[in-house]
């Protein structure tokens, strides 16, 4: 090879194995398994952000219009308000549930959708939203992070892009994080692909392996996260303790009809209300089972009080992630923890 040449290939592109950064054998098996899930081509990034600032600096550009859930990952909300500050972007926040008013995606570049949001497990239609997107020429990303792959498949619902945390239900162990963005457009994951090499954004390959070992019993943790989370939503309705109880697996619930016509499972994340920030610390010093913790989707069933992240949601707000311990078990030392 002649000198000048190695710099002259495009080495951002991958596809060769000649240096971890742009390319190896680990990162492609597993977006193989998860762009097989997601019915897409499997970009991932070393964690959710990562995927999400991957997205954004990828597709925006000064001065666009971009919609925002203004119920979801709070984080993305600062990324855009703080470190994109300089792009004056238009940043329209609507909440997931709507009402989506005529013209909301008028002149807009990117709709990011969220659908169950975090931590309100509210829910949006992805095919409805995406059309109307469309029709105003914008492109689709949705959120899919509460979902997973096997609870939901935004492309197939008219989405263009697939941005998630893996550091939660997919990889499911709370010992690591992981992202990802799915597309069926190569031009675009060739662009995202480019962003990921040049700015080292990168996943460790044991990560990525613990991942791709992990979600083999993805479809069995979902199945019994969601048994959990139904047995507790049932015994919590009406206990004088609770208010506003709300999971969308729920029969009844205002989220339940959307979340039946687009998911094929529930997770195990459903929230509540308790009196206040004191009376959800005594809950999880009660508690045997249940902890504390920010992430969620995980094998322990853990409890975030979202109000002390700046969540706009009043102080006994509770995020519950049902794991997969026994289901009498679990109820019954809930119970106990609240009685
Ligand atoms: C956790 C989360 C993220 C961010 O993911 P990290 O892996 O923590 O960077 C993004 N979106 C949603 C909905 C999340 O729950």
């Amino acid at each position: 090879m002649q000198p000048g040449m190695v710099m002259a290939a495009p080495y951002h592109l991958g596809g060769g194995d000649f240096y971890g950064r742009a390319g190896n054998p680990t990162w492609r098996a597993l977006e193989t398994a998860i762009g097989d899930l997601d019915g897409g081509r499997c970009v991932l990034l070393p964690s959710g952000m990562a995927a999400i600032s991957t997205l954004l600096r990828s597709v925006l550009r000064h001065g666009d219009a971009v919609v925002l859930p203004s119920d979801g990952y709070y984080a993305t909300r600062q990324l855009v308000a703080d470190e994109f500050a300089d792009l004056a972007l238009d940043v329209r926040e609507i909440p997931t549930p709507g009402p989506w008013p005529d013209g909301v995606f008028d002149g807009v570049r990117l709709v990011l959708l969220e659908t169950p949001s975090n931590p309100g497990g509210d829910v949006c239609d992805i095919a409805e939203l995406a059309e109307r997107a469309h029709a105003a020429g914008a492109l689709v990303a949705v959120d899919n992070t509460t979902a997973t792959p096997l609870g939901q498949r935004p492309l197939e619902l008219g989405a263009d892009i697939v941005v998630a945390s893996d550091t939660k239900a997919l990889a499911g162990h709370s010992d690591l994080l992981m992202g990802h963005l799915s597309v069926r457009d190569d031009e675009l994951a060739e662009r995202f692909v480019r962003a990921r090499t040049l700015s080292g954004s990168i996943p460790g390959p044991f990560e990525t392996w613990l991942v791709h070992r992990s979600i083999g019993t993805l479809d069995l943790r979902l199945a019994r996260q969601a048994e959990n989370a139904a047995a507790l939503v049932e015994r919590l309705r009406g206990h004088p303790a609770v208010s506003g109880l709300r999971w969308p697996g729920a029969a009844g619930d205002p989220a339940h009809e959307a979340a039946k016509r687009q998911m094929r499972r529930w997770g195990g994340v459903f929230r509540f209300e308790l009196a206040d920030a004191a009376a959800v610390a005594e809950f999880l010093r009660r508690s045997r089972l249940v902890v504390a913790a920010t992430s969620f989707g995980g094998l322990h069933s853990t409890v975030d009080r979202r109000a002390q992240w700046g969540d706009p949601v009043p102080e006994g707000f509770v995020r519950f992630s049902a794991g997969c311990e026994d289901t009498a078990d679990l109820v019954a030392d809930v119970l106990q923890a609240l009685s």
